[in-house]
């Protein structure tokens, strides 16, 4: 509901929008590919030292973390906000990792019942690190009884029925619960307000980028020139997850170039160019997609305002898709703006696509630009 009032969508909707035109590949979304997240374990930072980049994030948990040591107690419960790919679910592991506790798994789609949450509490030890991915999805049931859980490290537990009914209280062990979502703008006050820490991620910027693609090659046994790094680390949205997947499309190009030669499997700048080139990906990181939707913004609304849901349907994508996939670094580049009306472009967004953006008529005759 929250999220529709947030997409402010002023566009009526209509039955008659055209079929989207254009297929979606998919290689730049920062979303995990099934089955990504079990092929990147290599990648995965272990530790605090390992995990790159969010300096100011990371010096102020390390303080958390001895502390909570220090004083043999759970760390506070912690809440991680960022758009996908950015490494949540790597810092929740890295946490268990530094506060030497066992690592717990889940995400809020796969609890269905009250019953999915308390097997999973009843059964940590003291001090385990609880994650829950995409916590906005907790369904309320759900979520009332996690109230109580991290509070008080209790459960309320209903048994029997009717007039019978009694409740129950069931101690659990003392445990961080580790949430992260990329829509805080959607998860209920009460929760938010039972996390002691939150953790907001940023794009990563270009240097931090290059270390990321540096470390991978690393651990993947592959040689990447240093301008070659630093043309696959501007090209990946400031997101550990695509650079990773883009490393290891450049990995295979490198190696079908070389095929049969004597030439080297290293990934040179050129081998960057021209992967960059046949997946479609531009000198911002942008794919097809991205492109799609600016285009489709400009060409079939003259630049906007259009409402998220209008857009989404006539780009072929899911309002939350846009919303938490694409959008973001549209914004952050500084091509796409969220305004009360909608969703509109901006002249970046014209130049960038090679388009002359347009004049608006001022009514004395002057045209100006935006
Ligand atoms: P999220 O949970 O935010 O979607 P993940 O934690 O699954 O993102 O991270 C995606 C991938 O990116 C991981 O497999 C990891 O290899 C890499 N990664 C994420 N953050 C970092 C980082 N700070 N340093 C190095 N690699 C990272």
């Amino acid at each position: 509901m929250a999220r529709k009032a947030r997409s402010n969508d002023a566009s009526p909707k209509t039955e008659t929008l055209p079929e989207p035109d254009f297929p979606n590949t998919g290689i730049a979304r920062p979303e995990a590919i099934p089955g990504e997240d079990d092929r990147d374990q290599a990648l995965r930072p272990k530790r605090l030292s390992e995990f790159l980049g969010q300096q100011a994030m990371k010096d102020n948990l390390q303080v958390f973390i001895h502390a909570a040591k220090e004083r043999g107690e759970s760390l506070d419960h912690l809440f991680l906000i960022g758009p996908p790919g950015l490494g949540k679910t790597t810092l929740a592991k890295v946490v268990a990792n530094e506060l030497e506790t066992g690592f717990v798994q889940t995400s809020a789609p796969a609890l269905d019942k009250p019953k999915d949450l308390v097997g999973l509490l009843t059964n940590l030890k003291k001090g385990d690190v609880f994650f829950i991915d995409e916590i906005h999805r907790l369904k309320p049931a759900i979520e009332e009884l996690l109230y109580i859980a991290m509070e008080d490290y209790e459960l309320d537990w209903i048994v029997g029925q009717g007039p019978m009914a009694r409740t129950l209280r069931i101690p659990i062990q003392p445990f961080t619960l580790v949430g992260a979502t990329t829509k805080a703008g959607v998860v209920s006050s009460p929760l938010i307000s039972r996390f002691g820490i939150t953790c907001r991620f940023s794009f990563y910027v270009q240097e931090d980028m290059e270390a990321i693609v540096h470390r991978s090659a690393g651990l993947l046994g592959v040689k990447i020139k240093p301008d070659a790094a630093s043309l696959l680390a501007k090209s990946s949205r400031g997101t550990p997850r695509v650079v990773n997947r883009l490393l290891r499309r450049m990995r295979d190009f490198a190696q079908f170039a070389a095929t049969g030669s004597k030439a080297s499997t290293a990934i040179s700048l050129n081998v960057v160019r021209d992967g960059l080139d046949r997946l479609e990906i531009d000198s911002l990181g942008l794919e097809k997609q991205d492109r799609d939707i600016l285009r489709m913004i400009i060409e079939r609304y003259k630049g906007g305002p259009v409402g998220a849901e209008t857009l989404a349907i006539s780009v072929g994508e899911s309002v939350e898709t846009l919303e938490d996939y694409y959008e973001p670094f549209l914004i952050q580049v500084g091509l796409l703006q969220r305004t009360p009306r909608g969703r509109m472009v901006t002249s970046f967004a014209y130049g960038h696509l090679g388009l002359k953006p347009p004049t608006r008529d001022t009514g004395n005759g002057e045209g100006f630009l935006f």
